[in-house]
């Protein structure tokens, strides 16, 4: 398989966390074509039929796998790749704030 690169990684992740290729073009300021195109060369390097079989592609090969979600940590990751967190990533930094402020309290008390 030939490597992908970042922006087709970047593409398939958002599209596994739910986005549409419009909404990535909208967030990166591109046409939605744009998107489309890197999609489509997405399938076609993991030999995929379509972007669902990409993704679980993606994920047997480690594509998608090596990365964190679903905590502070992953919540972090996503904004230090210039990313939208997923929701999986929203929801557990939510929990994680939550626990942080229950702590300041008691630690106030
Ligand atoms: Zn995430």
């Amino acid at each position: 398989m030939r490597p992908l690169t970042e922006r087709e990684t970047a593409v398939l992740r958002r599209t596994a966390g739910g986005e549409t290729y419009r909404q990535i073009a909208r967030d990166w300021g591109v046409e939605e074509i744009t998107v489309r195109t890197t999609g489509a060369r997405v399938l076609k390097k993991l030999g995929a039929n379509t972007i669902a079989h990409a993704v679980h592609l993606a994920w047997e090969a480690g594509i998608l796998r090596r990365e964190r979600h679903g905590d502070h940590a992953g919540y972090n990751a996503h904004k230090y790749r210039g990313e939208t967190p997923c929701d999986l990533c929203v929801a557990g930094e939510r929990k994680y704030r939550a626990e942080q402020q229950r702590n300041r309290r008691k630690d106030a008390a």
